[in-house]
């Protein structure tokens, strides 16, 4: 079986609710064998059980805000998301984007193509059209 290498990019920013410097994970890049996507946290919305995995791996990231599922008045759902490592104050799409000019590479994950992991890829693939730019 092939395995996913799944690289986790993280940025610096500043919380628009209280102001602590904090991190987010601004991008994941998913990639198989000869093909690849780019995706956010909130593609991890239908697959909570992955999430416990990228935490185990950005674990050693410093002030790195919970990923978790957080309510969103604007969206009227919950979803996952990134959010302020001091307040939890949720981080939206909108504002991920903006922060991606300085996101590095933080952690990698390699895990068997397979159950979720395979889900969330093949969903990925078959939605690639600018995908991470919309909701
Ligand atoms: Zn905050």
């Amino acid at each position: 079986m092939d395995n996913l290498s799944v690289i986790i990019r993280t940025a610096p920013a500043s919380c628009w609710s209280c102001g602590a410097d904090t991190r987010i994970v601004s991008s994941l890049l998913l990639t198989c064998a000869h093909e690849n996507t780019e995706c956010s946290v909130a593609d991890f919305t239908d697959y909570p059980a992955l999430v416990g995995e990228l935490d185990e791996a950005i674990a050693e990231v410093q002030h790195l805000g919970k990923i978790k599922a957080r309510f969103s008045k604007t969206l009227a759902r919950a979803y996952m998301s990134n959010g302020c490592a001091h307040c939890d104050a949720l981080f939206g799409q909108h504002f991920e984007i903006q922060t991606r000019y300085a996101e590095q590479d933080s952690a990698q994950l390699i895990v068997p193509v397979s159950g979720d992991w395979a889900a969330l890829f093949r969903s990925l693939l078959a939605a690639e059209d600018g995908h991470l730019f919309h909701f």
